[in-house]
């Protein structure tokens, strides 16, 4: 008999098996290990960048990120350019963008919230 807290387990274990940035297509993959991808375009990922100063301050800073944000559309630029991913203990990575820009902490659960697939964004 499964656990009848499967769900939430499996919610909090939600992280990352693979991340592959294509730069040509300038977009993010994450593949889950519930087998589930999500690919992320640059520029939603750096209007999304989730740190203090892009957010306008710590109090507007958010567990996941603001509907506002899938409309965002950053075009080609040093900003949107993803230069190096790096990671962050276990639980998050950090993008560090072509105008050195490295400031995010982008942690699984934020960026599972921010899965812009049509399944997530239809749930929310
Ligand atoms: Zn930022
Ligand atoms: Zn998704």
């Amino acid at each position: 008999m499964p656990p009848i807290y499967a769900v939430n387990e499996r919610s909090m274990n939600e992280k990352p098996t693979g991340v592959t940035a294509n730069k040509t297509q300038r977009n993010l993959t994450l593949t889950w290990n519930d087998g589930h991808m999500s690919v992320y375009p640059f520029g939603l990922l750096r209007a999304a960048c989730p740190c203090a100063s892009c957010r306008g301050g710590h109090e507007n800073m958010r567990a996941e990120p603001d509907e506002t944000m899938f409309n965002a559309n950053l075009p080609d630029s040093a900003e949107t350019r993803l230069a190096n991913i790096r990671a962050v203990g276990s639980y998050a990575l950090t993008i560090v963008w072509e105008d050195g820009h490295d400031y995010g902490i982008y942690n699984w659960h934020y960026l599972r919230a921010l899965c812009p697939c049509e399944q997530h964004r239809g749930k929310a």
